[in-house]
């Protein structure tokens, strides 16, 4: 847990006189920046976007976010648009409470709130994808358990919890994370994985850096689909153990930056 959710829990349950109404003004204040960001950490956050519409994990949906590298109680991601859209221009900057430092009018998106929470009870994690990756969907909605099936897909490992958003909110919603709560039940199915289905919606992906969390997407959608074929040609499916899982990708991780150069320079050529 990071040490500004600990001082703050601090200051709300405190003694002091009027801490309660202290508290509430400040809740209602902007969040002060943290200050620009790295112009290319910037361009890698317009490139993930486009990257995860190139390669069909988000269409018009969908978002990805990284971690302030000045505040880790800061986070960076585009206003409400397209990810294929996605200009250095229309990145905000959010606190962990998913308010934006400076809107200037423009819109947020309903689920920031995925991305705030996953940061404050994940501090290991730098990058989250939230997408709609169509093939991901059956294995939220059925009892086919997602698993990792050739080592591109390693890191699947060890399980990928479901989250129902039904069983969080105690009640039909429309499915969309648009509360800081339902984002905090949300991290907390994620646990200490690096994917989460979302029943009847999505999934979301976390990593210690953009790329890996895009190769993780891209990777998560192209195992669900490989694994459904599998599973339809009938018969039992070999799966990869979790010794090869853990050999698999603690080799595969130090080739990231291989494909990820790759879409990355296609996706700005455009
Ligand atoms: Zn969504």
């Amino acid at each position: 847990m990071s040490t500004v959710t600990i001082d703050r829990r601090v200051f709300l349950c405190g003694p002091v006189a009027g801490a309660l109404v202290t508290a509430r003004a400040w809740a209602q204040t902007a969040p002060v920046s943290a200050g620009p960001a790295d112009p290319k950490l910037i361009e890698d956050l317009v490139a993930a976007n486009r990257v995860l519409a190139d390669q069909g994990v988000v269409d018009g949906y969908g978002h990805v976010s990284v971690r302030h590298p000045a505040d880790p109680q800061r986070y960076l991601m585009a206003r409400s648009i397209a990810p294929e859209m996605v200009t250095a221009g229309d990145v905000m900057e959010y606190d962990l409470d998913s308010n934006p430092v400076d809107p200037r009018g423009r819109a947020s998106y309903l689920e920031r709130f995925i991305h705030g929470e996953i940061y404050r009870a994940r501090p290991d994690v730098t990058a989250v994808v939230h997408n709609h990756s169509p093939s991901v969907i059956p294995f939220g909605v059925s009892t086919a358990p997602l698993r990792p099936l050739y080592h591109m897909s390693a890191f699947l490992g060890g399980g990928v919890p479901v989250f129902d958003i039904k069983i969080a909110a105690g009640q039909a919603t429309d499915m969309l994370v648009r509360t800081p709560a339902l984002g905090r039940a949300l991290a907390q199915t994620l646990g200490p994985r690096p994917v989460a289905l979302m029943r009847g919606h999505g999934a979301v992906v976390v990593a210690d850096s953009l790329p890996r969390a895009v190769f993780r997407s891209v990777y998560t959608e192209m195992n669900a689909r490989l694994q459904a074929q599998a599973m339809a040609l009938g018969g039992p499916v070999t799966y990869l153990d979790d010794e090869e899982a853990r050999r698999a990708e603690a080799s595969v991780a130090g080739t990231i930056s291989r494909p990820w150069e790759l879409w990355k320079k296609k996706a700005l050529a455009r």
